[in-house]
């Protein structure tokens, strides 16, 4: 037989879905490795989508997106992100997944160079991967509330360097990086006239402050920003999201939708459009419940010593468990063997987090504190 696509064997998979797959033949086991809300999708929301059924909306529609969605994704960008965007720099896409591999398909190529975090979300490095692209990590320091150094940044930029790749607030970490941090990435960006394609997914789960988008200051067109429904509105499995970018590659990533989707979901669109255009309620409900939980773990972490930093966003915590051994992999194998609960080695993120498990905060209350109990009794029984 002829060889397969070697850049698509070569492509790394997730080292999440290992623990997930193990973890649903355990019974019993408390569940935190999971990353998506554990509400349902707001009723105003379902409705527009099943009206849009009704209304035999349930065609193709243009690769952008419908008009309808944009205009609303338009308002939302300049009233929230502070960015003007008109229809011709916005893309909508199947998920935040396509945004971002879209995205990463219309600036990088083959030898390429792309700044990625470690930790960080896996897919793009997969993508960059399979571009035949070389993805170069720069670290998130855990003594810093796992935020990178800047000038560590502007040394591993050579002359290949295409990119840098951001997430924030953060999947796995949760932090939300401050302006400040922003303004100093841009700067290099600027220096060294790269790309900043930023993963804004989680933005509206910020439990402190003020948020900050940084391609509201862009005035070279270098940032390319995605955004998405499935974490604001609890609405993954409606696979929607959208990209905002310069119009000379917005044009390229709408280009690049018609062999990869051709487009997003008809019905998830007018869902979609409901989600912007509705009431504010659900969304703030939801954050609020998330800050709950945040703060929920850190007293956990910190009555039992574990604790490091407080996450500022997202749904995410990271605990060190080095005291359970350095294959994080085998840790949370161990933790859902012999403590039942399980959640996601910090591996999976990136080679720096050998001593970490990822907590997720998509859990009930009363889950995360039996299961962040469990996770430091394992420690403290290791440790005595
Ligand atoms: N970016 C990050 C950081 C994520 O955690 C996720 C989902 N886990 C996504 C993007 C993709 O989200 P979507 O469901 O919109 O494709």
């Amino acid at each position: 037989m002829r060889a397969l696509s070697k850049s698509a064997l070569e492509m790394p998979a997730s080292g999440i879905r290992e623990i997930m797959e193990l973890a649903w033949k355990t019974p019993d086991c408390i569940h935190l490795e999971v990353g998506q809300p554990d509400f349902p999708t707001p009723e105003h929301i379902k409705e527009a989508g099943i009206q849009a059924i009704r209304n035999n909306f349930t065609s193709y529609t243009p690769s952008r997106g419908i008009v309808e969605l944009r205009e609303a994704i338009c308002l939302k960008l300049l009233d929230k992100n502070g960015i003007g965007a008109r229809g011709e720099n916005v893309t909508v896409c199947p998920g935040a997944v396509t945004a971002l591999d879209s995205s990463i398909m219309a600036i990088v190529e083959d030898g390429d160079e792309v700044l990625l975090p470690d930790p960080g979300w896996p897919n793009p490095e997969m993508m960059v991967r399979f571009l035949q692209a070389t993805p170069v990590h720069y670290l998130l320091y855990p003594y810093l509330g796992f935020f990178p150094k800047v000038d560590e940044m502007e040394k591993l930029i050579t002359k290949k360097t295409k990119a840098i790749v951001l997430n924030t607030p953060s999947n796995p970490t949760g932090a939300v990086f401050p302006k400040e941090l922003l303004l100093e990435i841009y700067n290099l960006v600027s220096k060294y006239d790269l790309y900043l394609i930023t993963d804004e997914i989680y933005e509206d789960l910020v439990f402190d402050g003020e948020y900050f988008s940084i391609a509201s200051q862009d005035k070279e067109n270098r940032v390319v920003s995605v955004f998405g429904f499935s974490k604001s509105y609890a609405m993954t499995g409606w696979r929607l999201g959208y990209v905002y970018a310069p119009k000379n590659i917005s044009a390229i990533i709408t280009k690049l939708q018609e062999p990869l989707v051709s487009c997003a979901s008809s019905i998830s669109q007018k869902a979609a459009a409901a989600a912007l255009n509705g009431p504010r309620e659900p969304v703030e409900m939801m954050k609020n419940v998330y800050r709950r939980r945040r703060d929920l773990a850190v007293s956990i972490l910190k009555e039992h010593g574990l604790y490091e930093y407080t996450p500022g966003g997202a749904f995410y915590v990271m605990v060190n468990v080095g005291k359970l051994g350095r294959n994080s992999r085998q840790v949370a194998k161990f933790l859902l063997k012999e403590y039942k609960v399980a959640v996601a080695p910090g591996t999976a993120f990136g080679q720096s987090m050998g001593e970490y498990v990822r907590v997720s905060l998509a859990a009930s209350e009363e889950d995360i504190k039996t299961g962040l109990e469990r996770i430091c009794r394992a420690v403290k029984e290791a440790a005595s």
